[in-house]
């Protein structure tokens, strides 16, 4: 049995092992397509760069540098329905808001038919860029509604400034997967432009009150990250597609050429896979202590069956005395403890008689009865177990031959001198019981040589009338 506890125990622990590893690999396997998915997802973000950026911008070059419509623009007097028509073909053509703002007309309109002067308060954009040297320029607008500008000054074949053509890109496509980024994958997007601005953030899109916004600029050098890249890429990393880490997050640097704009794709912090490291670790410790917990259920289970069984196995099913098994197991035992061992055998007088008289069920009644009493005459250490039939055996330790005739003595006569009777039965009965002994004083005698000689005291008791005791010396 110990064996086989043993055998449990290592198959126990071979299937711990064995989950252990398969989780930890599966979990890292997890892990690492998460992480390989993680810089796939990266690829999209260009696309979504070149549809939502770059074309857009293409079409406000375009615009910018149409020679019909700056020959028409140049001109005194415009027909503000034939610049409508433009724009709202600009427009439909390449689905972006198309706007036009003309020095000259002092206009400011767009394809979603809005028109303004110049000096409106909506149009101080106008003069806030017209004022400066640069040529186009992109920001972020319209807070409740962000869109893209881009706005790119015109001139005539002169050189002479005669406004601002440009596009206006709704940026609900551009947040919607920008935060889907974010979510799935812990991506930040920033984009700045070529004055270390950011104009645009996949965590903050700038608040603004007109077409474009003048608070709330942050300065990407500002950033602790970015801190980190310059003191470590230098200056060649301003217009180079770089990716740095700073041992805790990848910083991706892409240049947008077209915008002078630069794109930063920030990568999660690894700390987000120390939490799904944490994640596992519990999860195995929670694991571990159910299994600890089945383990010694399991095993508590398994020895109450086990006692069960050795009993049973062990004992007679009708006396509930130890049975001819155990006797002879208990003996080597005993032997190997004590030279002075008494076995005495003791067979019920008559006993088919009393069987032919009142049935088989008061017969068995009488064996348990006579068993009981043989039980309550000895002493702690010795031991009474049921050899077969109606034959009884006893192995008395340490004791000498006469102590043994007086308990012997005292069973014979309890039993004698009981009243036996039976719920199925009015009258009492008696029975009587013979007993042979013998000594096993030192030497390898076995049980069973020892019994052939109690088995010859008990012929003795037999053939001298019963119901007594005989001793072989
Ligand atoms: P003796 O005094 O010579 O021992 O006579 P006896 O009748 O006891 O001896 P015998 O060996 O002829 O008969 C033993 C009887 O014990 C026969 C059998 O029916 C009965 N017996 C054996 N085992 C059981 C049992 O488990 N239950 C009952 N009811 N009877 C049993
Ligand atoms: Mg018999
Ligand atoms: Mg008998």
């Amino acid at each position: 049995m110990r064996k086989f506890e043993r055998y449990l125990s290592a198959l126990f622990l071979f299937t711990i092992i064995t989950l252990l590893l398969t989780s930890y690999f599966t979990f890292k396997e997890v892990i690492n397509s998460y992480n390989k998915n993680q810089y796939q997802s990266i690829i999209p973000l260009f696309s979504i760069v070149n549809t939502e950026i770059i074309r857009p911008l293409n079409t406000a070059f375009f615009i910018a540098n149409d020679p019909l419509l700056i020959e028409l623009i140049d001109q005194e007097q415009v027909s503000k329905n034939r610049l409508l028509t433009y724009l709202r073909t600009m427009s439909i053509r390449h689905n972006v808001v198309t706007f036009l703002a003309l020095e000259k007309h002092d206009i400011d309109i767009d394809s979603n038919g809005e028109i303004l002067s110049l000096s409106n308060n909506k149009a101080e954009w106008y003069h806030r860029l017209k004022a400066q040297e640069y040529t186009q320029f992109a920001d972020i607008g319209k807070a409740e509604d962000p869109h893209l500008f881009f706005d790119i000054k015109l001139f005539n074949t002169r050189d002479e400034f005669l406004g601002f053509a440009g596009v206006a890109i709704d940026l609900d496509h551009f947040a919607e997967a920008f935060s889907e980024y974010r979510e799935r994958f812990g991506f930040e997007l920033i984009f700045v432009n070529e004055q270390n601005e950011v104009t645009l953030s996949s965590n903050h899109l700038m608040k603004t009150e007109s077409h474009h916004r003048q608070d709330e600029i942050i300065h990407v050098n500002d950033l602790d990250w970015y801190q980190q890249m310059i003191k470590n890429g230098g200056k060649q990393l301003a217009n180079s597609i770089i990716a740095y880490s700073d041992g805790n997050r990848v910083i991706s640097q892409m240049p947008l050429p077209a915008l002078n704009w630069r794109m930063f794709i920030i990568s999660p912090p690894a700390s987000e896979q120390q939490e799904y490291w944490a994640l596992f670790l519990t999860r195995i410790g929670i694991f571990l202590l159910i299994i600890i917990v089945l383990y010694s259920i399991f095993i508590g289970v398994v020895d109450y069956f086990k006692k069960r069984l050795v009993e049973s196995s062990e004992t007679d099913f009708l006396t509930k005395l130890p049975n001819r098994s155990y006797l002879t197991w208990k003996y080597e035992e005993l032997s190997c403890e004590h030279d002075n061992i008494c076995v005495v055998i003791a067979d019920i007088d008559h006993f088919k008689e009393i069987n032919d008289q009142y049935g088989h069920v008061v017969g068995d009644a009488a064996l348990q009865e006579v068993a009981r009493k043989l039980e309550a005459c000895l002493r702690n250490e010795d031991i009474c177990g049921r050899w077969g039939g109606e034959e009884f055996v006893m192995i008395l330790p340490d004791i000498s031959s006469e102590q043994a005739i007086e308990i012997i003595e005292r069973m014979r006569e309890s039993i004698a001198n009981n009243a036996f009777s039976h719920s199925s039965m009015s009258q009492s009965f008696n029975i009587t019981i013979s007993f042979g002994l013998c000594h096993k004083n030192s030497g390898n005698q076995s049980l069973d040589n020892l019994i052939q000689l109690a088995d010859t005291a008990l012929y003795q008791a037999k053939s001298k009338g019963r119901n007594r005791t005989e001793y072989v010396k």
